[in-house]
């Protein structure tokens, strides 16, 4: 088959569009040909090197896929069958696993860390992460979909437990996980708040954000307590990290609830403990979402009350181009390889 992959770590040269043998079916799994891939900001990470993870190399990235169902496993969806792919692999008997939270599984992978993901004509995956779509959902749509919309599912729901009226600040709001939280936030009733880029500002209102404030110039803690009446957001959603992780933190109402998937700008940050106990605030992790937390979250999708932002549509050969774009923060929405 033909795939991109990297046989070390680097910039974008060193993925490299070549052949590479066909992935093989084993037990409790099944083969899906690829017509779709997603990009995420993992896929950068895997690609430079993530600090104490050894990735099997030459490596194949993507986590996010829709295609078609090659051999089906123990599935019981027939070959052809159009799929998307939950992005998540979990051991399924560890305790969490059997206690529904699988994202917590002691030996849980994305698709395309630790294993072969899509940028590739075939990938293999457990049988239990194929999901049927429905004819109408096109591949690009059905890929762009899972990783970001299971993340903000987890954040919202599980994590912060969104709740009708409920204020919700979405950082960077053009990004991948930040559309899928505007449109999933608006689903659940709230009043949603953005910040991007100016450029990205109309886009990011047009999904669904009351008011965008300026990510980079200023400080959107201020505009989010003008546009609240003084009283902050109940809930924020960061991925950004040490470059806005200061200004979300005060952003936040009294009992204000943050939660972080992300720190695509650096790790580091400091807490306010007096802001933190006299505002009764809570700071929460989030990685990736469960298997029931997809499939509660995927109806949505295929009825369309929410609809993945595709940015741009790349051939899989130019998958350094697209990761380029993404590393530049040029896109809105995802970056999307098609694949065959
Ligand atoms: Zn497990």
């Amino acid at each position: 088959m033909k795939a991109v992959r990297f046989h070390e770590h680097g910039g974008p040269e060193v993925l490299r569009f070549e052949d590479a043998p066909d992935p093989v079916a084993g037990a409790g799994r099944a083969i899906v040909r690829v017509r779709a891939c997603a990009l995420n900001h993992l896929d950068l990470w895997e690609r430079r090197g993530i600090d104490r993870v050894a990735l099997p190399l030459p490596h194949i990235s993507g986590s996010d896929i829709a295609g078609d169902v090659v051999d089906p496993g123990g599935s019981g969806l027939a070959a052809g069958t159009r799929v998307m792919l939950q992005p998540g692999l979990r051991c399924g008997v560890c305790a969490a696993c059997r206690d529904g939270r699988d994202n917590q599984c002691v030996s849980y992978d994305v698709l395309g860390l630790q294993s072969d993901g899509g940028y590739a004509e075939l990938v293999s995956v457990p049988d239990e992460n194929l999901i049927a779509i429905p004819d109408h959902v096109d591949y690009t749509t059905a890929a762009a979909f899972p990783l970001t919309f299971l993340t903000a599912w987890h954040m919202l729901v599980t994590r912060a437990g969104v709740r009708a009226g409920d204020v919700v600040l979405v950082l960077a709001g053009g990004s991948g996980v930040g559309q899928a939280a505007i449109q999933l936030a608006r689903h659940f009733g709230a009043r949603v708040f953005a910040t991007s880029a100016p450029a990205k500002a109309g886009r990011t209102r047009d999904l669904g954000a009351e008011m965008v404030f300026d990510h980079y110039g200023g400080d959107f803690s201020k505009d989010v307590r003008r546009a609240t009446g003084g009283r902050g957001a109940d809930i924020a959603i960061e991925h950004v990290g040490q470059a806005t992780w200061d200004r979300s933190v005060r952003s936040l109402a009294n009992g204000g609830r943050l939660v972080t998937c992300g720190a695509t700008t650096g790790p580091a940050a400091a807490v306010n403990l007096q802001h933190l106990f006299a505002r009764q605030l809570s700071l929460l992790g989030s990685y990736m979402g469960t298997f029931d937390e997809l499939r509660a979250a995927a109806p949505l999708l295929f009825d369309g009350r929410v609809v993945p932002v595709v940015d741009e549509i790349v051939p899989l050969a130019r998958a350094a181009d697209a990761q380029r774009r993404l590393e530049d923060k040029a896109q809105f929405g995802k970056i999307v390889l098609a694949i065959g």
